[in-house]
């Protein structure tokens, strides 16, 4: 049997996982082990200061969901370095989770019988070496020029999306999800006058710009160059394109340093549960080149298409069927 005194076999399995999903399950299992007389909970923000304050990650079976009274206390009274023991029967403890000296959540357990502290060490140890991975999981995510996620987790995403969609739709209880692609209009132009790096900062304002557009539970991407994506959540089509068109007017609207006036090009499609991925990108980017053709600064929902106009750019009629992509 492998010796794991120190929990070092349990440190090296967290920094080898590559999902949040597999990283959480994996701290669970550990605390289970760590915790075997108590009910637990760990309470984090994963956002890196995006949530007003820590949420419920896990729990184990019977415990006590907290309140956000009960979360917000820990959170003022904790300390980044000690384990506290508190309650007035002495069964709680609160173990600190912080990243870089700033508390970021804290795992309470509750003992069945007085709060023992002989794997305290190990426990705040093992907490913070997640808390890292979860951080440069969470970066990978991420585009490093707009902080918006990037080409990377959006496949990820639609996936996970259409799959909740399936799932809903048992229920019969399905939000309705848009697909929107996004680009800027005569980019190239921006750096051929003005160089590189006022080209990187409008890249810069208008990723800002389409996230303050959109709700915190929809996703913002940088999908390449100066071409974003954005998964979100209307009503029906028509509200969709409001949202869409409010947005393109915004940034037509604003003044941008040095370059003054540009304006965004978006085309747009729902998603529907029997499309894949390679289907709805191919969709949004016919109604994109729609918008181009039609003129750019304007929104085109793909599903208001004549069939006759899908050709564009792609040569051929828009058919799933047709789709090879290597
Ligand atoms: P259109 O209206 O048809 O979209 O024209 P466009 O000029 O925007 O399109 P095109 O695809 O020809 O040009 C996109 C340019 O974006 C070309 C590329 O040099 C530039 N680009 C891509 N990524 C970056 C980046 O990260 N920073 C900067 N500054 N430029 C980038
Ligand atoms: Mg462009
Ligand atoms: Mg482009």
């Amino acid at each position: 049997m492998k010796s794991n005194h120190c929990g070092h076999q349990w440190m090296i399995a967290l920094t080898q996982k590559l999902s949040e999903c597999e990283l959480d399950l994996e701290l669970k299992n550990i605390l289970e082990h760590l915790l075997e007389d108590s009910y637990f909970a760990l309470y984090m923000d994963k956002n890196v200061g995006a949530q007003p304050q820590p949420i419920c990650v896990f729990a184990s079976q019977g415990f006590p969901a907290y309140n956000n009274k009960q979360v917000s206390n820990a959170m003022q009274t904790l300390d980044c370095e000690l384990v506290r023991i508190s309650g007035q029967d002495g069964k709680h403890c609160f173990f600190p989770m912080h990243r870089n000296g700033k508390l970021i959540g804290f795992v309470v357990a509750q003992s069945k019988v007085l709060a023992k502290l002989e794997n305290a060490f190990v426990i705040t140890n093992i907490l913070n070496i997640y808390a890292n991975q979860q951080y440069l999981l969470y970066r990978s995510r991420l585009d490093p020029l707009t902080e918006l996620l990037n080409r990377q987790s959006f496949d990820s995403e639609v996936m996970d999306i259409l799959q909740q969609n399936h799932l809903l739709s048992e229920l019969g209880d399905v939000p309705n999800w848009f697909l929107a692609m996004i680009d800027i209009d005569h980019f190239k132009e921006v750096n051929d006058n003005f160089g590189h790096v006022i080209g990187d900062e409008v890249i810069i304002l208008v990723a800002r710009m389409l996230r303050d557009s959109f709700d915190h539970k929809d996703f913002v991407f940088r999908y390449g160059g100066e071409e974003f994506t954005v998964l979100f959540r209307a009503n029906d089509m028509q509200q969709a394109k409001q949202m869409l068109d409010a947005c393109r007017r915004n940034i037509a609207k604003r003044e941008f340093p040095r370059v003054k006036s540009l304006t965004v090009s978006c085309g747009f499609c729902q998603l529907i549960g029997s499309d894949m991925v390679p289907q709805l990108v191919q969709k949004a980017d016919t109604a994109l080149y729609a918008a181009k053709n039609g003129g750019r600064n304007q929104v085109v929902n793909f599903h208001e298409l004549p069939t006759a106009n899908l050709s564009g750019d792609y040569g051929e009629g828009f058919d799933d069927d047709m789709l090879e992509l290597f």
